[in-house]
């Protein structure tokens, strides 16, 4: 094997529905994309069994044929999918300039554009019996997966704001939603709290946790412990919904790209442009509100596109790149 570095036009960190997505785009843009997959070739959806509600699948679909049918479509038109792992970066600042990548601790690749689409993870109790019973009614995801539980009682827990919102949301759909916060108030914005009062069917539980999660291959109820006295109650729940928060998978470009202080990266207005010449960002990377894989797709698209230009402009006239 030559030792020459090997230098790619577009390179796609990342194999969920955004980094797919953008292989499809620049793939049929002739900026012949590689994906590196990560852990988790798929990403995300690759751990749930229905997916209901992205567009073209009339009957939902399983989240693992979902993300292999983006593949195939993506390798249709000749995007090269590797298992590989982005560990360290060097993101040039200049336009035109060339970023390397390195994989897996071994190699180091060049591009002339990178589009990164490292997705997010969701927090979790991280106590066996919800850990047991993960896609058992146990989900991190109430936009996704409340619509399962439609007039069922089922749980939340969480304090902030996207707990809160989430609360509301399921508030809508299901008979009852309990609401576990830990401390003795919760984190919400004003605005939110009062959303969450004025919900008749929504009970919160203030110095409130999970102790065990009851069922053995669905959820069937909940052991609920108070912090304070210790007391343990149980209640008849079917589904279980974590809301404590989302760590976006950006590490590895900290120090160079502008990021919020949880890690998201930052984009320019309505682009997936970064604060680096050529770098592109997409999907749950750099969306805090709405995390979804339609959305996630829909940006991947966008950076996909934006990488295009960014090449064109630069092939035309390097020095009007902005
Ligand atoms: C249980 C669950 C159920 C869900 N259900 C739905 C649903 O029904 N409908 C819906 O619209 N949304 C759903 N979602 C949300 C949806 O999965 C995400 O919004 C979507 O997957 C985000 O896509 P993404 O491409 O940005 O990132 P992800 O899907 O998170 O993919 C990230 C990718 O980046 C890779 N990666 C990470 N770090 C590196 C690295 N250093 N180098 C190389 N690759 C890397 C990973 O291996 C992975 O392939 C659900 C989420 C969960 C957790």
């Amino acid at each position: 094997m030559s030792d020459k570095t090997e230098r790619l036009k577009t390179m796609i960190i990342g194999s969920g529905p955004a980094g797919y997505t953008a292989a499809i785009y620049a793939a049929r843009a002739d900026l012949k994309p590689v994906v590196y997959t990560g852990l988790e070739p798929g990403g995300q959806l690759t751990t749930t069994t229905e997916v209901d509600n992205f567009p073209g699948y009339p009957n939902g679909i399983d989240g693992p044929s979902m993300m292999v049918e983006l593949q195939q479509q993506a390798e249709r038109f000749g995007t090269d999918v590797r298992i590989g792992r982005a560990t360290a970066v060097e993101l040039s600042d200049e336009v035109g300039g060339i970023h390397k990548v390195t994989i897996d601790e071994d190699r180091v690749v060049e591009a002339e554009t990178i589009i990164i689409s490292t997705g997010a993870t969701a927090k979790y109790l991280n106590i066996p019996s919800e850990q047991r019973l993960r896609g058992g009614g146990v989900s991190a995801c109430a936009v996704c997966d409340g619509f399962f539980y439609k007039g069922q009682d089922v749980a939340i827990v969480g304090a902030g704001d996207t707990a809160a919102e989430e609360a509301s949301y399921l508030a809508n759909i299901c008979n009852k939603v309990t609401m576990l916060v830990r401390k003795d108030y919760m984190r919400a914005s004003k605005a939110m709290q009062h959303r969450v009062d004025s919900l008749k069917n929504l009970e919160i539980r203030y110095n409130s946790e999970v102790d065990e999660v009851l069922g053995d291959q669905v959820v069937e109820g909940l052991r609920i412990v108070n912090n304070q006295t210790g007391e343990k109650e149980e209640i008849a729940i079917t589904g279980l919904f974590i809301a404590i928060g989302h760590k976006p998978n950006t590490d590895i470009f900290k120090g160079q790209l502008d990021m919020d202080e949880t890690g998201y990266i930052i984009t320019d207005a309505k682009s997936t442009k970064t604060n680096r010449p050529g770098v592109f960002a997409s999907g749950d990377a750099q969306d805090k509100i709405y995390r979804q894989a339609v959305t996630a797709a829909g940006t991947g698209c966008m950076a996909a596109l934006d990488a295009e230009r960014y090449l064109a402009t630069i092939e035309a006239a390097p020095e009007e790149v902005v």
